[in-house]
């Protein structure tokens, strides 16, 4: 690995802690928060350069020091499992499981994303982005296009989603769950509201018992809505894993809301309106979910869905 940070030994040094982490998995966690917390001063000031969104080392960009669900899928090849899915319903291109996992047959890595190159990060992700000579058809991407909305996301999700799982038929399902797709998010600009988290969460939990005898590892992602849009979406996903979301009131705590909107207000936010309910009123379609919809109907084509 070489450095491009800007201070010469460092990058090096951080080389060898993600080397670290391949060959001791078992050690991964605790590693992990060491090389963070070693790193930290390093990390905030943007000197180390050889990390990037989930984990692709070699594009510099500093947005994700560890690739955890990557770390996730190779403990769990270490481990046993012959067939490993990943789907990613961050808004940004799940590039590193993919690159990592390019050429390798036994994992089946599927992205819905915000999808721009040259203006919106990273710019990976294209429909025909299929996997490497070794492992043909293993990376499925669904590129939506800026502004597409609740339909559009959603078509092009059911569409090629749960077809492509059937058919490579994983042991274990590995999901991304960022929450930057929804329409408060300051970085992107997807349009979903919480109603599309919660359908996603459904099927993806159909998904994990029909094919997986419900084995299904969550991670996190991205979300830079922290107080109105992240902590509601979270907590669809994991009412819909605890089987809990038929008993989840719409009504957000009173307690939990007062908390957030003045956390939110301290920052200089004008929290005014602060979300009190986990469902929000629908947005106006747009020409981007027409787009959207043709979209997911191209990929299923192009992977025979
Ligand atoms: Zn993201």
């Amino acid at each position: 690995m070489t450095g491009r940070g800007g201070r010469g030994g460092e990058p090096a040094q951080i080389g060898e802690v993600l080397d670290h982490l391949a060959h001791d998995l078992d050690g991964a966690s605790s590693t992990t928060i060491g090389a963070i917390v070693r790193y930290w001063p390093e990390i905030v000031g943007a000197e180390l350069a050889e990390v990037a969104h989930p984990g692709s080392l070699s594009e510099g960009v500093l947005t994700v020091v560890v690739d955890d669900p990557a770390v996730a899928i190779a403990w769990l090849l270490a481990n046993g499992a012959e067939r490993v899915a990943y789907v990613d319903v961050d808004v940004h291109h799940g590039d590193g499981p993919q690159a990592i996992f390019w050429d390798d047959p036994r994992v089946l890595t599927v992205s819905i994303h915000e999808y721009s190159p040259g203006w919106f990060f990273p710019g990976t992700g294209a429909m025909t982005e299929r996997g490497g000579p070794g492992a043909p058809g293993s990376a499925v991407n669904i590129p939506m296009p800026p502004f597409t909305g609740d339909e559009g996301w959603l078509s092009a999700f059911h569409a090629v989603v749960p077809e492509v799982l059937r058919r490579f038929g994983p042991q274990v399902l590995v999901t991304q769950l960022g929450a930057d797709a929804h329409h408060e998010d300051p970085l992107a600009n997807l349009r979903l509201t919480t109603a599309v988290y919660r359908a996603a969460a459904r099927t993806v939990h159909e998904l994990a018992h029909e094919l997986c005898d419900g084995r299904w590892v969550a991670t996190g992602g991205g979300g830079y809505g922290w107080a109105r849009a992240v902590p509601r979406i979270w907590t669809l996903w994991f009412a819909e894993m605890a089987d809990a979301i038929g008993d989840l009131p719409d009504a957000l705590p009173p307690g939990w809301v007062t908390d957030a909107h003045d956390r939110l207000a301290a920052t200089g936010d004008p929290a005014g309106a602060f979300p009190t309910t986990f469902s929000e009123d629908a947005l106006a379609r747009s020409d981007a979910d027409d787009v959207a919809i043709e979209v997911g109907v191209a990929v299923a084509a192009m992977v025979g869905a």
